[in-house]
């Protein structure tokens, strides 16, 4: 496809993120399944639950673009999903693994970080301004996640990685 102006390349990265926001919704339950923790289990529950209403933000802003929101594969969270899946099948500690957890979840949190700052600066240019603010409040829970992700690694699930082995 052609892209002509910014509202074309707009419109291709939130194709992207739509994509990328549906393979967190098959990931994150897995990775909720997998995790020891309680806390890291709901961390992971909960932005699933977030990460659905992403979807649904995603969905009404294409509505109103009038454009279809399907057609693109995101390579970059394939990635970091299928490492995080590589992660998850190795054989380790189980606290091991929840840091191993936090770690592909926190890759997950930043590249959306990075590609929500970037189409919410764009919405705004482009004088979108309902659009701009539906993807600042999909922003800020991005960053509330991978805050949440880095809480639980200092306050105990790395510190009980690196003694697992003597536990
Ligand atoms: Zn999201
Ligand atoms: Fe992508
Ligand atoms: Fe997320």
């Amino acid at each position: 496809m052609h892209m002509q102006d910014l509202q074309d390349l707009y419109v291709e990265e939130l194709r992207d993120l739509y994509n990328a926001e549906k393979q967190l919704v098959k990931a994150l339950p897995k990775m909720a399944k997998k995790a020891m923790h309680d806390e890291l289990k709901q961390a992971f529950t909960s932005h699933l639950e977030e990460t659905k209403g992403h979807v649904e933000r995603l969905e009404q802003i294409f509505d109103k673009l009038g454009k279809r929101a399907g057609g693109k594969t995101c390579k970059a969270m394939q990635g970091i999903v299928e490492e995080g899946k590589e992660i998850m099948e190795e054989d380790a500690e189980p606290e091991v693994i929840d840091a191993a957890l936090i770690s592909a979840g926190q890759r997950a949190e930043h590249y959306e970080i990075a590609a929500y700052g970037t189409v919410r600066t764009y919405a705004k240019l482009l004088g979108d301004e309902q659009a701009a603010q539906m993807l600042q409040s999909t922003l800020d829970e991005e960053g509330a996640a991978d805050k949440k992700l880095t809480e639980l690694a200092q306050s105990s699930i790395n510190l009980e990685a690196q003694h697992a082995q003597h536990a």
